[in-house]
């Protein structure tokens, strides 16, 4: 374990303030390499950052995580790292993005953070998110909706399908769908 971590530091490059590490790095751009563990040799992936605090600073408690206060995640420079919890970590990463992805600022009053996972929500997002899924529900009704004869006589003599789609809280497909089952006037018995 020892060899393998003096390896690590003859492959971070020093000249700069970041240690950058020169190997290989996970899908998020952390550092990692593959270290032989325990008796059957298994390899197991570690992070970089991780054995250098370990190395330099000393044991990371468990459940504890490191925060990169340089925000450069292939980093191994001990004196940009530091032991933070989770929630602690979260909110620090929280606080370099100021908006979610489509753009609305996380103020005070348009965050939301969900206690049971410290995952950040745009309130402005959510409402929308909720309004869209009654929105789907309302037209999920839709076809068994009852229609009434003056309501279909409506649908019938307004050409304008998106005023009827807006009128009735429905679907544009919904009003043509009408449109079509009622277009074959029943032959008049003679
Ligand atoms: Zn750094
Ligand atoms: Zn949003």
């Amino acid at each position: 374990m020892t060899a393998a971590v003096d390896r690590i530091e003859v492959r971070l490059d020093r000249t700069g303030d970041c240690w950058l590490w020169s190997g290989g790095t996970n899908g998020r751009g952390y550092g990692v390499i593959g270290i032989k563990t325990g008796e059957g040799r298994k390899i197991r992936m570690r992070y970089i950052h991780r054995l250098m605090y370990e190395r330099h600073v000393g044991s990371i408690p468990d459940g504890m995580e490191i925060d990169h206060l340089c925000l450069v995640r292939n980093c191994g420079n001990p004196a940009h790292l530091e032991v933070v919890t989770h929630a602690e970590n979260c909110r620090r990463y929280f606080s370099t993005i100021t908006h979610c992805p489509r753009g609305h600022e996380y103020t005070a009053d348009n965050t939301h953070i969900n206690p049971s996972n410290n995952k950040r929500h745009c309130r402005t997002c959510d409402r929308d998110k909720t309004y869209i899924k009654r929105q789907s529900v309302g037209e999920r009704r839709g076809p068994h909706r009852r229609w009434s004869d003056e309501e279909i006589m409506l649908i019938l003599n307004n050409p304008s399908t998106k005023d009827l789609s807006e009128k009735f809280g429905v679907n544009r497909t919904t009003i043509q769908r009408i449109r079509r089952s009622h277009s074959k006037a029943p032959p008049t018995a003679l």
